[in-house]
């Protein structure tokens, strides 16, 4: 187990790093399928080899109980990369699209190359999956990779520039520790394509940056995914469902419910049931040492999310407890809150659970629609005309209906933001065309020449006549 302190890479060790991927690139070695498959099992192996020290230095930045380790982060990679492993080949596969009879014997073909060297730059909450999924898709992809992993995770971060040279090939998968410095310096050098996920501040830094090397940038970001509540539904399983969200990483996750608009007419009945889960979860009050659930990431980011607590003007239905040496805010549930009360202002990035009444779904869809798009609009409805009236009048990344979080488990929809929320999307096989470019080719036979005649100059009339 590694929960050493995190040792930076030393900045001029970084152009040093980036010679040697695109020496693996130019090389070929990491396009062979069988070097990739190997790659990917070799990935699978370094997660189930290290489950406890990875559960442990998780522990130690996060407090996150193993059970959201294991379920949210290493069981998804593990299948992640045998999902690869077994699709590979057809992913890989040239493609033959249908061409018009006259040109069916040009070779028409759409390979798959890989993009080049990849630079990925991943944020500190979920460590582990935010850093080996996209990694998946790119060594799917054949693509050599540096690796970002952040410093609010220390602990995580010390252990992935352990583990990764043990069992990846160290020519084509390399990992640069650090912060700003590192980063910029990182970014200071051409890539074939920055995948980074974290807050839109840094987003556009990341994406200037690319822009001076003409690079693609996929940008997964976060913002205040809203959850609406229509009044026909389940408010029971509604409430549940929406609280267990927020305590996944005790809310620091970007696909969180932010906020929560509720009907004024069902508003009691919401209140009576996310107390109702509330106590459920939580039988002896969220502080308990018996309580599972996460601290805040640092000390800024809980002294942040505690001053939004105590700014707010609305009333504290449960929580609001704080114990600021364990770095912990109980999960709090705050009633009455206005659109211009401090917790609606950023991503709230913590355990924190604001309810705007609003009259109807109408009115919660014009609350959504007057901020920027988010990177998941939540809805529990049974209403056929609601889900068509959200389809139509709002947008967002995703659009989830009847649960909150789940998606992330479903494989084969891309996940994405829009406007503010980023950028590009990825999952499984998106993975793996995110970092593929499509190269299209034809092969024109010299015996088409008779046809061509019509085409060289001298030109007249009659041969190009329609
Ligand atoms: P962050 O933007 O502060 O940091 C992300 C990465 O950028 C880290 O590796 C960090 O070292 C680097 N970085 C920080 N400052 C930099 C600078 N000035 N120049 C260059 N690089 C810099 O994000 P975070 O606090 O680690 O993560 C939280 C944010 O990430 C939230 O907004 C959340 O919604 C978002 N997020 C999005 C997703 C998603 O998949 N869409 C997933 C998780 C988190």
């Amino acid at each position: 187990m590694s929960t050493s302190l995190l040792q930076n890479t030393p900045l001029e060790d970084i152009p040093k790093i980036h010679a040697r991927l695109y020496e693996t690139v130019r090389s070929g070695k990491t396009l062979p399928l069988a070097y990739r498959r190997k790659q990917l099992l070799q990935l699978a192996h370094l997660i189930q080899d290290n489950v406890k020290a990875i559960e442990a230095a998780e522990l130690a930045d996060l407090g996150k109980p193993a059970l959201e380790v294991v379920l949210n982060e290493l069981g998804p990679v593990v299948q992640a990369c045998l999902r690869a492993v077994k699709h590979l080949e057809e992913w890989a596969e040239p493609e033959k699209p249908p061409v018009e009879e006259w040109r069916s014997n040009w070779d028409t073909t759409i390979y798959k190359a890989p993009k080049g060297v990849v630079l990925l730059i991943s944020p500190w909450n979920y460590p582990w999956i935010l850093t080996f999924n996209p990694l998946v898709g790119a060594i799917a992809a054949g693509c050599p990779v540096a690796l970002k992993p952040s410093e609010s995770s220390p602990a995580c971060s010390a252990l992935i520039a352990e583990l990764v040279p043990k069992y990846l090939d160290q020519d084509a998968y390399i990992v640069v520790n650090g912060a700003v410095s590192e980063t910029t310096a990182l970014l200071d050098l051409r890539w074939d394509h920055i995948f980074f996920t974290g807050g839109g501040s840094v987003g556009r830094v990341v994406a200037a940056a690319a822009a001076k090397f003409v690079t693609p940038v996929t940008l997964e970001l976060g913002g205040k995914s809203p959850v609406i509540i229509d009044s026909d539904c389940d408010i029971e399983v509604a409430a549940k469902r929406t609280l267990f969200g927020k305590l996944q990483n005790n809310g620091q996750l970007c696909v969180t419910p932010d906020y929560v608009c509720v009907p004024r007419a069902v508003l009691p009945q919401f209140k009576k049931a996310i107390s109702s889960a509330y106590s459920q979860f939580w039988p002896n009050s969220a502080l308990h040492p018996s309580s599972q659930w996460g601290h805040i990431v640092t000390p800024n980011h809980h002294t942040r999310v505690w001053n939004l607590i105590k700014n707010t003007k609305g009333e504290i239905l449960e929580g609001g407890h704080v114990e600021p040496d364990k770095k912990k805010i109980a999960p709090t549930i705050v009633t009455g809150v206005s659109l211009d009360d401090p917790l609606m202002e950023n991503e709230n990035f913590g355990p924190v659970l604001p309810i705007i009444e609003v009259e109807d779904v109408d009115e919660a869809i014009d609350v959504v629609r007057s901020r920027p798009t988010p990177l998941v609009l939540y809805a529990f409805t049974n209403n056929e005309e609601t889900k068509q009236k959200l389809l139509d009048k709002t947008s967002s990344g995703s659009l989830i209906l009847n649960d909150t979080v789940t998606q992330l488990a479903v494989h084969e929809i891309p996940f994405g933001g829009l406007g503010e929320s980023g950028y590009g999307a990825y999952s499984s096989k998106h993975t793996f065309d995110l970092f593929t470019h499509r190269r299209s080719s034809i092969n024109v036979p010299t015996e088409f020449e008779p046809n061509f005649a019509f085409r060289y100059p001298p030109y007249s009339p009659e041969s190009y006549a329609f």
